[in-house]
């Protein structure tokens, strides 16, 4: 899953991506209202984190220019402690959820996991598909015999997203956008490597390859 961090302050901001980056996730921060438009139209994300009180352009104008031209993204805003009228102008502007400074790592992470599984049709509290249960705290998955895998990092990224995506067939250059930040460096063809570590780990049959397109995962289903 990749996430669009929009944060002026330095402080919060680091300790955010770094926070968000050792859960899991693949971040991408920026500072100012601006390049938060620009970045969040351009690329593929999972799911933002926005403050309202920006430099260059309100958080608020941002999610309201990003939802006229019809980006779905799901966006958790950060509002100021008793501000309710922020709230609500955010929720009006098209937010699905906030979140009042200061906060738990914890509870944002929590509410991140929740919009983005509302977001593709899952209502149950884990992520749970082809007979697989994704422990997302200790970044780790129980197999139909009760078993637990330990994954490592971008394995952990890329079972995530099979898992939100079951039945579809994902392009490596499409699993890539979403498990990698934007200044990484990528290269498309590792993913296959990590494709067959999770097959060794989960068995061959819980990701298919569809020559010349891509991978399916939970096809067998
Ligand atoms: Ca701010």
């Amino acid at each position: 899953m990749r996430i669009l961090l929009v944060e002026d302050d330095p402080l919060l901001r680091d300790r955010l991506k770094m926070d968000l980056g050792q859960a899991g996730f693949a971040v991408d921060a920026v500072d100012n209202g601006v390049d938060a438009e620009h970045m969040g139209t351009e690329e593929p994300y999972d799911a933002v984190v926005l403050d309202l009180g920006l430099p260059r352009r309100s958080g608020l104008e941002v999610l309201q220019n990003w939802r006229r031209h019809k980006n779905g993204v799901p966006v958790i805003i950060l509002t100021a402690r008793d501000a309710w009228h922020e709230k609500v102008d955010g929720f009006k502007a098209g937010a699905d959820d906030y979140l009042a400074k200061p906060f738990h790592i914890e509870e944002l992470l929590a509410r991140l996991s929740a919009v983005i599984r509302r977001g593709h049709g899952k209502t149950g509290g884990e992520l749970q598909t082809a007979g697989l249960v994704l422990n997302e705290g200790r970044q780790s998955v129980t197999v139909a015999d009760g078993g637990v895998v330990e994954l490592t990092g971008i394995e952990f990224r890329l079972l995530r997203y099979f898992m939100l995506h079951p039945g579809q067939i994902l392009s490596k250059s499409r699993l890539t956008e979403h498990v990698y930040e934007f200044d990484e460096d990528k290269d498309s063809n590792v993913i296959e490597v990590y494709i067959n570590r999770l097959r060794h780990k989960l068995g061959k049959d819980v990701i298919a390859t569809r020559r010349g397109q891509g991978y399916v995962f939970g096809a067998a289903e």
